[in-house]
């Protein structure tokens, strides 16, 4: 009932203390043990509910542990981030960075956001410095996929953020791009967390093509 309970690590741990996090909400705490045994999760979550920390967490966790990660190299220009998570709005994608940066305070983890309707240069610096975990909108991703200034190649981590919300605008088409990407070199490697607040038809299809023998939870 309290996240040292869940196997996250130490530095994980202190800034969860930093935060104040005292206990887990409840999606944290069935989703959290799911993902950090390695299965995909297809949850509902509405805004409030502590959905950001609930992906968040088990990423840096995950980054921390793996052993690929003490033996990366910053390739210049192309970035290679490790997870991606994927939201539906600018603001949803600068308010996930923001905790995620808290989240991965002095652990080395590195974070970058990227999004429409903003300069695509700023965002084009903080990739080249190296990223391990991107947040991103999916309109802005395909333009930097399409511009081989990121490749998804090394991803282990996919998180959908609202994902009903995402579908809703018309987001589908670059969501099934970026996936495809993802899979094509190395299918099977992917760990991936759902989040929606509904479960209409279209989530459930998404769900049936992008995750792997998972587990659904609805709290
Ligand atoms: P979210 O649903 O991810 O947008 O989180 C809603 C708010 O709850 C944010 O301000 C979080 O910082 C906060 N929060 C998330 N998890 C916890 C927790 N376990 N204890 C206290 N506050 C939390």
């Amino acid at each position: 009932n309290t996240f040292a309970d869940i196997d996250l690590g130490d530095a994980l741990n202190l800034n969860i203390k930093r935060c104040k996090y005292v206990k887990p909400t409840p999606v944290q705490r069935y989703t959290i043990p799911i993902s950090i045994a390695g299965r995909d999760l297809m949850a509902c979550a509405q805004t409030g509910s502590g959905k950001t920390a609930a992906f968040c967490f088990p990423i840096i966790s995950g980054i921390l542990k793996s052993s690929e990660y003490a033996q990366r190299q910053r390739v210049p220009r192309m970035a290679f981030p490790l997870a991606l998570i994927l939201s539906p709005t600018r603001e949803l994608s600068i308010q996930i960075h923001e905790e995620a940066k808290k989240f991965a305070y002095q652990t080395g983890v590195r974070v970058v956001v990227a999004y429409g309707g903003a300069p695509i240069n700023l965002q084009l610096r903080d990739l080249e410095r190296g990223v391990d975990i991107l947040v991103a909108t999916p309109g802005r991703l395909v333009d930097l996929l399409e511009r081989a200034r990121v490749s998804l190649q090394m991803i282990k981590y996919l998180a959908l953020d609202e994902a009903d919300r995402m579908l809703d605008m018309g987001f589908e088409p670059q969501i099934r791009k970026i996936v495809e990407q993802m899979d094509m070199p190395r299918p099977g490697v992917r760990q991936t967390m759902l989040f929606s607040a509904t479960f209409p038809k279209e989530i459930q299809r998404l769900a049936a093509d992008f995750l792997s023998d998972y587990v659904f939870l609805a709290v």
